[in-house]
């Protein structure tokens, strides 16, 4: 018989994980900032990452690595609300047609808090698309209503793996 499994206790793991986490902490200057809770919601709210690092006089490689290390990129990726708050806003500051803003409010209203497509007839994991979305992509999608090429493949596969769990309700 083969060695046996390290049983499955989370104790063990911890530890190793704290330590990564400790070093991580200890070169960190976010980690350490006054200001931290105020700057991972203004990143996590898709705020611009340069203009952040230069806000607080941090580098904008300190505050990725931050955000690697604290996992606040699954946090930034479910904040798709923010990023379209954002758009809206914009609206007041650069030039933009109304019915780029109308998209971007419509789009809003449909995705809720969990960063889930909202449609009248079916809910579709939107989380899939914006993943991968660039930043571009997504204030094209706000202005013009149309997803990048290679969404609709993604959105039916998306649709087809989900099927089982909707007949639920
Ligand atoms: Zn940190």
């Amino acid at each position: 018989m083969a060695k046996p499994k390290t049983p499955s206790n989370p104790q063990g793991r911890r530890p190793k994980k704290l330590a990564s986490n400790a070093r991580h902490e200890r070169d960190c200057k976010l980690c350490h900032h006054q200001r931290r809770e105020e700057i991972e919601r203004a990143w996590t709210s898709w705020g611009d990452t340069t203009e952040i690092a230069k806000h607080y006089s941090l580098t904008r490689d300190s505050i990725y690595r931050h955000a690697h290390a604290l996992g606040l990129f699954q946090k930034r990726r479910q904040n798709i609300r923010a990023a379209l708050e954002q758009i809206i806003e914009k609206a007041a500051k650069v030039e933009v047609t109304a019915a780029s803003v109308v998209s971007a409010v419509q789009a809003y209203a449909k995705i809720n808090a969990q960063g889930h497509w909202v449609e009248r007839f079916e809910q579709v994991d939107m989380r899939a698309i914006f993943d991968r979305m660039t930043r571009e992509e997504l204030d094209s999608y706000a202005r013009t209503g149309e997803l990048p090429n290679w969404a609709p493949e993604l959105l039916r596969a998306t649709r087809f793996e989900s099927n089982e769990e909707v007949s639920d309700g």
